[in-house]
């Protein structure tokens, strides 16, 4: 059979892909190199599936970030813009109906996170590999593991003409999509093969970095913090002159060697890019008390410690911190234990003080993509056209989503990347 698209990756993009050029009447081959699709979408979203976020646009596009645009994430920017394009006619919106229009019924919950109803993943994956499996123009084939793309030159550009598989066989094709995903959780089968392919054919890529994961820092954190989960606490991640590169606010926790959970993962995207350029190692800060000023808390330290003179020191750090983080807070004031508070002086009032407003930790690096969400960087946007997807570089060859230097922050941005870019795609092909 001859087909009209082959898509190559049968993930959130490449499933998309597949569906909307379907849905166009294209005869569409996908390729899929695990035994099944959609690996990673099964398990998003803690098997629940985030998939996308009710933020309006200009809410939604400085939560997206781009190394080709030199971006960090500043509204104006960032990937987001890039993507303007294809959001104006596939987002949220548009994508929630599409779910719906299938039988999935879909819920928002904190900060416009959209989830399917059932709390299943299962149910989004099974809507995609649904409408496909019953459409007559779509051959899937599992366990097809794609090598390389050929091209062929006509006068300064090339066209893509076929897929050879892994194992020799060619398949001849005027269109490709390329939607192979990045570098992290490999065992979905995102092993980064699509970031070769597109080397090879001439692409620039961006050095794809672990990204939406834990930091690791050079103190020796107490066995107490280990899994120690805090909330309502804000992290502000400082350059070596001091300046903040960032600063979120919710909840955290602690790992062997460093620092996780929600707000870590957010802060790692500015920091990942950072450390793997070579530069000097970052430091964290974290307020322990993000609602008093300095000045508040000050005046709340004296009162305490005037009411409650007689008390040793590390006794009295209760009145002030959870029992987990009192081993670090000793480990790092450097005041006598044993202390009574009415002996506690003024400069060490003023410590205890700076240490709840800023607990410094020195990030060394993060861990690797096997526990990284998303991976940053990837295939330059600069060759690749924000309408299309089609590749600037290889004519009917389009490149769809966490394959691109995109990524966004946690909350259902980088599933709607996904979704958009392949939908894009698939309208174009
Ligand atoms: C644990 C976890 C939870 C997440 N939760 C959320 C969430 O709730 N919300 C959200 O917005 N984002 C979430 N993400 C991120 C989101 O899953 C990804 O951004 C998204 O799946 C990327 O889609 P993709 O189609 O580009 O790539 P993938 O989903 O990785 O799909 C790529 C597909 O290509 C196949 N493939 C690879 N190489 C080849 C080849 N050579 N030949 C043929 N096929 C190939 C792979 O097997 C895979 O099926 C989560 C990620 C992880 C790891």
């Amino acid at each position: 059979m001859d087909y009209d698209v082959i898509v190559v990756g049968g993930g959130a993009a490449g499933l998309m892909a597949a569906c909307t050029a379907a849905e166009r009447g294209r005869r569409v081959l996908l390729l899929e190199k695990m035994d099944q699709a959609g690996r990673k979408l099964r398990i998003t979203g803690k098997g629940r599936c985030n998939l996308t976020n009710t933020n309006p646009l200009r809410d939604a596009l400085p939560h997206i970030g781009s190394s080709t645009a030199g971006a960090t994430n500043k509204p104006g920017q960032t990937g987001g813009v890039w993507l303007r394009n294809a959001y104006g006619r596939f987002f949220a919106p548009e994508l929630m109906e599409w779910f719906e229009q299938r039988g999935v019924a879909l819920t928002v919950e904190r900060g416009n996170r959209v989830y399917p109803s059932s709390g299943k993943s299962l149910d989004v994956f099974l809507a995609l590999i649904g409408e496909l499996e019953a459409a007559a123009n779509v051959t899937i084939r599992k366990n097809a593991t794609v090598k390389s793309i050929e091209t062929f030159s006509e006068g300064d550009s090339r066209q893509a003409t076929a897929v050879v598989l892994e194992r020799g066989e060619r398949i001849s094709c005027r269109h490709i999509i390329l939607a192979t995903g990045g570098l992290s959780y490999p065992t979905t089968g995102s092993t980064g093969a699509g970031y070769r392919m597109a080397a090879d054919l001439g692409h620039t890529v961006v050095e794809p970095v672990p990204s939406l994961v834990a930091l690791r820092c050079a103190e020796r954190l107490p066995q107490e913090l280990v899994g120690f989960q805090l909330r309502n606490v804000e992290l502000s991640v400082l350059d070596d002159t001091g300046k903040p590169l960032c600063r979120h606010f919710g909840e955290m926790t602690f790992c062997d060697d460093g620092l996780a959970g929600p707000i870590v993962l957010s802060t790692s995207r500015i920091v990942t890019r950072r450390l793997n350029g070579g530069n000097a190692p970052l430091t964290a800060s974290l307020d322990l008390k993000p609602a008093l000023t300095a000045e508040q808390l000050d005046k709340r330290l004296l009162a305490d410690m005037d009411a409650s003179g007689t008390r040793v020191f590390n006794d009295a750090l209760r009145l002030w911190l959870p029992a987990e983080l009192i081993p670090l807070a000793l480990q790092q004031l450097h005041i006598e234990y044993y202390k009574r508070l009415h002996q506690i002086t003024g400069a060490e009032r003023r410590r205890l003080r700076d240490w709840l407003k800023g607990v410094r930790f020195t990030i060394t690096g993060t861990h690797d993509f096997n526990e990284a969400v998303v991976t940053q960087g990837g295939v330059s946007l600069a060759e690749v056209n924000p309408k299309t997807m089609e590749s600037r570089i290889v004519k009917g060859l389009y490149i769809v989503g966490e394959l691109l230097d995109l990524d966004a922050d946690t909350g259902g941005y980088n599933l709607q990347i996904a979704f958009s870019t392949g939908h894009a795609a698939g309208e174009a092909v």
